[in-house]
């Protein structure tokens, strides 16, 4: 049966990331200015997150709509070019039991997660997820939490699930969860609140 379960979002929760540092090196290395290129670039994000556009796509789609004249390769390493660790929460999660298992909810797309997980060890405290391009559904659609339900075996009221953006939190709380709206510049409320709902198991 089910027990407590850490669910975390990945962007601006376990990494921060900013596109702008991409589209800095696009607009250095190609012909477009760094915001022609996030200008034209956008339209991709959200098929690309959604799984209607896989990452090898994308990547030719990309090089071609900002003129980029480098290799696939470089234009996927700058693509994911864009996180940065969280320390604070790489902290919290080393001081939380091992036995608590600790799954991903993530609007994502192939090429970010595959980075991310090969590259931030803070991912190795987590065991499996669910992500928005194999879901095909975003965050805060109901849709992709009830994937994250189902697949991950998760009881909603035993399961504390953090994310950076309302929206999701709202769905969250309407599912059930017990949902903490985090902020990289207030993390100690986070420690608080983890440490009440865990003296609460
Ligand atoms: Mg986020």
């Amino acid at each position: 049966m089910s027990s407590p379960v850490l669910l975390c979002d990945i962007g601006n929760v376990l990494v921060s990331f900013d596109f702008s540092r991409a589209a800095a090196r696009f607009a250095e290395i190609g012909p477009l200015g760094k915001d022609e290129v996030l200008r034209v670039l956008d339209p991709l994000k959200g098929p690309l997150e959604s799984g209607a556009l896989m990452g090898d796509s994308f990547v030719e789609q990309g090089m071609q709509m900002i003129q980029f004249p480098g290799t696939k390769d470089e234009f996927s390493d700058i693509w994911c070019g864009i996180f940065s660790r969280n320390e604070a929460m790489e902290k919290t999660l080393a001081a939380l039991d091992p036995e608590l298992p600790k799954h991903l909810l993530s609007n994502t797309s192939d090429l970010h997660k595959e980075y991310l997980l090969r590259t931030f060890p803070v991912f190795g405290h987590f065991t499996d997820g669910v992500y928005s391009y194999l879901a095909k559904s975003m965050k805060p659609e109901r849709s992709i939490f009830e994937t994250a339900i189902a697949q991950l075996n998760l009881d909603p009221a035993q399961t504390f699930y953090i994310d950076d953006l309302g929206p999701n939190i709202e769905t969250a709380l309407e599912l059930g969860f017990q949902a903490f709206h985090y902020r990289m510049d207030d993390h100690a409320s986070l420690d608080s609140a983890l440490q009440q709902w865990i003296s609460g198991l």
